[in-house]
Order: structure tokens, then C-alpha cells, then sequence
């Protein structure tokens, strides 16, 4: 079995002409015979790491896949690339599982998908141990870890049984996101050793990120909207309430919006799904139910409403966008009430003590990244446990550095003696207020008026003061302490002391309140059309669209 031989079956079932070079080592160790965990952003070509070893072994091949939703949907696009594979989970009767069954034993069919839970039931088990299996697949493997964003106990239990199975089954985990914590976790129970884990790079390339800390949600969204029409976006909330007011509000305004969220019926959310994966609807508004697997490859944005709960989930939901390898952009809108909102969904859930702990320190890993002044891929690169120096070129920061510095020594003074006036035990709000001599009942009656800072930045607005503080803990001269019950309160750095003493000089580089339109150019809208069109006629004639023609051929037509 050589990784010649594999390519062969790529060309002739998927055609693609060869391997990405992640998906070359992840197959080469398969296929000689090893335990193998592939870390590979989404988008990055996992499933054709198991599904052409699995077309080569003999025996079968069983995907352990978490959303029972999805495998049809995986098989249903198997079997129109001509390759044999069934899945069995609850929306099945019995005899259609005895069925399928059959198929597996007679070695009509070569994989089988099913969820973790599927391998509690005793009769399955039974089942499971007579059949000739010889992979196992293990989809969004990170599940597994206790340290994960998404642990699942299914999913361990059903990793801790394939270890004990009479006849062994070779095993592939495979994931998108993986600290070193949850890699190690994960090699460690299934026996994967170093040598055969392979991470390809995390950066995407085509992606831009942004972080907006303006406060001003609704009003940005409405102008992305109109400045990129006719583009396919995702929109993120953290709550089902967010959703539904956010999805009022955009229809109201005259948008044209879908929704989704794991409080609506299946078939309303079958409905939302289907409008967006057929282009018949270019924005949807969700939490984060929509989306573990979301096979679109044209999402040209990605919107996070409200800050999600770590960068390992906002990595991945984030990295739905242009999978189709074009440019696109992912977008953070920061208030730090969202802050609120996270710290009470940890406090108030039925976590350990210590997984609290840790939740929290991977919500301030998310709040320093809002405020981060690197590259942000860099961030998150750094934060996966790689080390390699990374510049993206387009990002929010990388951008901000093209420009010149602004000398706001003065102002940054101003700040930072309010803050130290005020025994650095308040928030942002409360600081603007008293440099702009706020005549707010609370300020009056905590007597703030009375400090030799009060109103000495009326010449600004509340937003500015608030944004330019917001830039200070970007760059290093504030720090936001989360550890206070209600708001993040402002504390000074070393850098900062320095400041006030009048030895170092604060330079700081314009903050932007929009991302950069990017206008489609004719070539890539000529694109776009091709592509519907291959899409109309992949649907007519039941054919993969890569059969009519490939995106290469498409875009040397444009
Ligand atoms: P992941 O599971 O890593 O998120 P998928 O397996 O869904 O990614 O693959 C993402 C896309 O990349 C799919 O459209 C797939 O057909 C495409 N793809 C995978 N491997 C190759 C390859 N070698 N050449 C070109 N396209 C590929
Ligand atoms: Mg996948």
C-alpha cells in the first residue's frame, strides 16, 4: 500500500490531482500501520486522511462523528463520489440497521459512520466486536480531552472501549484545534505516539482578522452589510436570546436574514440551514449550534456578535470563512459586558472547581487577544503552542502599523492619573465620566467630582476616552483585572508609571472603525457566476461539481 497507490484513488474518486502536503504524512503513517492524530485547521482536507486509507484497508472503516445531523449529509456525498458508506444512528428502524448491517459484514461497504453514544448500547457492542473492523476514525477527536472546548464524556468512554476490543482496531484522531494540553491528553489515551502526530500550519493565509471595540454593534453590521452585498456571511451570538433580537432587528432594517439556534424546531433549523447552503439566503444569524461541520466553502465573513468563550472556539467558528481558499475576513465586536456574560455562564455551570479555574484563564487568554497589538494570527499560533514567527499582512494590527504614530503622551496622562487618583478601582465607563466632568448621580455622590482630574478631558467625547483607553491596554500601559464581580477594572503597568514621570512618550497608531471594503473585482464576480451555474448543473445531473469542472479551470476563464 503506497502513498502512489492512494493518490491514484484521489484522482480517480475526488478529482484532485495530488495531496496536500499535510494530508501526505497523515496518510503515509496510516497506511504504514500507525496510530495517527492529524491536526489540521478546517477546511484543511481531514476527511480524505481516513476515507482513501479506508477505500485501500481491508475490513472496514468506522467514523466516530459527533453530530448525527451531519453523517447523512457526509454519506449522502460519499456515495455521489461512488464510494460505498452508510451511517446508523436513532433516525433509523431496526431492520434498516439490520439492514446496513449486512452491507458491512458482506464488505459492500467500506465505512460506517456513527456517533460516540452508539457504542454504550450493549447490542451494538455485540454487533461491533463480530464485524471485521479494521480503522477507526475518531472526527473532532479533541472531544475526547477533559482540557478540550467541546469535551464530550461519549466521547471518551467510547475511546477508553476501543482500547479494549479483542482484535485492535488501528485508530486516527483527527481535530482542528488542539492545545498541547488536550494533543497530549489525546495521544496519550489512544496510544498515538509523537512520531505520528502530525499538526499542519494553523495560519490561513486568506483569512484577515479583526477586533472592533467601538461598542457601536448593530451600526457596524448594518454598513458591512450594505458595503459587501451579495457576500455569504455567518453572524455569531453567544445566546439564543441575542440571536432572535439581532435577527428582529437586522429584518426590520430591511436585511435579508436567516437564523439558527438549538431552541428553534428541527425543521425550522433544517429550513435556516438549507436556505444558506443553497445560496438562497447570504446571512445567518447563530449560535454556536450552527456550524461543527458546516461543509460551505464560499463564507466570505464571519461576524462574532459577542465574545465567545475561548480562543479555541473562536478559532474554529472564525475559521468557517473561506475555506474556498479566497479572501475573506473574520470579525470580533468586543464590549467588555460580554465579559459579564461569559463569567456568569462559567460560574453559574455545573463545572469543577478547578475546570472553573481554568475556563477562566482561557476567557482572559480571549479578552487578551481583543486587546492584543501582534498580528492576530500570530496570537493564535502562539497560543496552540507553536513558536514560529508569523506576520499575516492583513489583519486589524498588521494593517494599524502600515500607518504613521500619533505623539498622546498628554491625553495617555491624563487617563493614567484619573485611574491612579481613583485608586485603580473602576472600570472604563466610570474613568471617561470623570474626565469629562460627568454630572452622573453615581460619579456626584461618590464624591469623584472632587478629584483634580474631574473634567479635564471635556474637549473629548465618552467613546473616544473609552476607545483610547481601550488602545492603552493594546499597547501595554493598562491592564483590565477580571477578577472584580461586575466590570473589568483599569490598572496601571509599570509602563504607565514611566508615562506620568514623564520618561517615555505614548505613540500610538489610529484606531480603525471599519474594515477595508474589499471590492469584487469583474474576474471574481465572473466567478462566482460560474460557480452557480456548475452548482445548477451538479444538482440536474447528480454529479460532483468538480466533475464539470474544477476551480482552477474556473478561475483561468475568468
Ligand atoms: P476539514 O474536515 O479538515 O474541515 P474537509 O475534509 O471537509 O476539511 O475538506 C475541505 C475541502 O477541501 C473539501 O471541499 C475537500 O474536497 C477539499 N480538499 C480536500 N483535499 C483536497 C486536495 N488534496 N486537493 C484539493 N481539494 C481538497
Ligand atoms: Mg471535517
Amino acid at each position: 500500500m503506497s502513498i502512489e497507490q492512494a493518490e491514484l484513488l484521489l484522482q480517480k474518486f475526488y478529482g484532485y490531482a495530488t495531496f496536500r502536503p499535510g494530508q501526505r504524512k497523515i496518510i503515509q503513517s496510516i497506511l504504514a500501520g500507525h496510530n495517527t492524530m492529524g491536526i489540521m485547521p478546517t477546511g484543511g482536507g481531514k476527511s480524505i486522511c481516513y476515507q482513501i486509507p479506508a477505500l485501500m484497508f481491508p475490513g472496514i472503516t468506522i467514523v466516530i462523528s459527533p453530530l448525527i445531523s451531519l453523517m447523512k449529509d457526509q454519506v449522502d456525498g460519499l456515495n455521489q463520489l461512488g464510494i460505498s458508506a452508510t451511517y446508523i444512528n436513532s433516525t433509523l428502524q431496526p431492520h434498516e440497521i439490520d439492514q446496513r448491517i449486512e452491507a458491512l459484514r458482506s464488505g459492500e461497504v467500506k465505512l460506517l459512520y456513527i456517533a460516540p453514544e452508539r457504542l454504550e448500547s450493549e447490542r451494538f457492542q455485540a454487533i461491533f466486536e463480530t464485524l471485521p473492523i479494521y480503522l477507526v476514525t475518531i472526527d473532532e477527536a479533541h472531544c475526547i480531552s477533559t482540557w478540550g472546548h467541546d469535551f464530550r464524556p461519549s466521547y471518551r468512554s467510547m475511546a477508553e472501549r476501543l482500547l479494549t476490543l479483542p482484535r485492535r482496531p488501528l485508530i486516527t484522531a483527527l481535530t482542528a484545534t488542539a492545545t498541547v494540553d488536550v494533543r497530549d491528553d489525546i495521544a496519550n489515551l489512544l496510544q498515538i505516539s509523537p512520531k505520528h502526530i502530525f499538526s499542519t500550519k494553523l495560519e490561513r493565509d486568506n483569512l484577515s482578522f479583526f477586533v472592533y471595540r467601538d461598542g457601536q454593534k448593530r451600526e457596524f453590521i448594518k454598513q458591512y452589510l450594505r458595503d459587501h452585498p451579495g457576500q455569504t456571511g455567518i453572524l455569531y451570538c453567544s445566546t439564543r436570546k441575542e440571536v432572535d433580537q439581532l435577527h428582529r432587528y437586522l429584518q426590520e432594517e430591511g436585511f435579508p436574514v436567516a437564523k439558527y439556534h438549538a431552541g428553534m424546531s428541527d425543521q425550522e433549523r433544517n429550513r435556516a440551514q438549507e436556505a444558506f447552503s443553497y445560496d438562497r439566503i447570504q446571512t445567518i444569524i447563530a449560535t454556536n449550534a450552527f456550524g461543527m461541520g458546516i461543509d460551505k466553502s464560499n463564507v466570505r465573513f464571519v461576524i462574532h456578535y459577542n465574545l465567545p468563550r475561548n480562543l479555541e472556539c473562536y478559532y474554529q467558528e472564525a475559521g468557517r470563512a473561506g475555506r474556498d481558499g479566497d479572501r475573506s475576513e473574520c470579525i470580533l465586536l468586543f464590549s467588555p459586558k460580554d465579559i459579564e456574560t461569559q463569567k456568569y455562564l462559567i460560574d453559574h455551570s455545573e463545572m469543577t472547581p478547578e475546570r472553573k479555574t481554568l475556563e477562566l484563564s482561557k476567557l482572559r487568554c480571549m479578552v487578551d487577544y481583543c486587546f492584543t497589538d501582534e498580528c492576530y494570527q500570530q496570537a493564535f499560533i502562539r497560543y496552540f503552542g507553536n513558536n514560529h514567527p508569523y506576520t499575516c499582512g492583513t489583519c486589524g494590527n498588521c494593517r494599524k502599523k502600515l500607518g504613521e504614530a500619533e505623539d498622546r503622551t498628554i491625553d495617555a496622562q491624563k487617563i493614567f492619573s484619573c485611574i491612579k487618583r481613583m485608586n485603580e478601582r473602576f472600570g472604563f465607563t466610570v474613568v471617561s465620566k470623570v474626565l469629562r466632568g460627568s454630572k452622573n448621580k453615581r460619579i456626584l455622590s461618590w464624591g469623584l467630582d472632587r478629584l483634580s482630574t474631574y473634567g479635564i478631558m471635556k474637549d473629548q467625547t465618552e467613546k473616544e476616552i473609552i476607545q483610547l483607553c481601550h488602545q492603552l491596554v493594546s499597547n501595554h500601559y493598562l491592564t483590565l483585572d477580571l477578577s472584580h464581580p461586575s466590570v473589568p477594572v483599569a490598572k496601571l503597568t509599570p509602563l504607565a508609571i514611566d508615562v506620568l514621570k514623564g520618561s517615555r512618550r505614548v505613540l500610538l497608531h489610529r484606531e480603525e472603525t471599519r474594515t477595508p471594503t474589499v471590492e469584487l473585482s469583474r474576474g471574481s464576480l465572473l466567478f462566482e457566476e460560474l460557480k452557480a451555474l456548475r452548482k445548477s448543473i451538479s444538482e440536474r445531473e447528480q454529479l460532483p461539481p468538480y466533475i464539470i469542472f474544477q476551480d482552477s479551470t474556473l478561475k483561468e476563464m475568468c
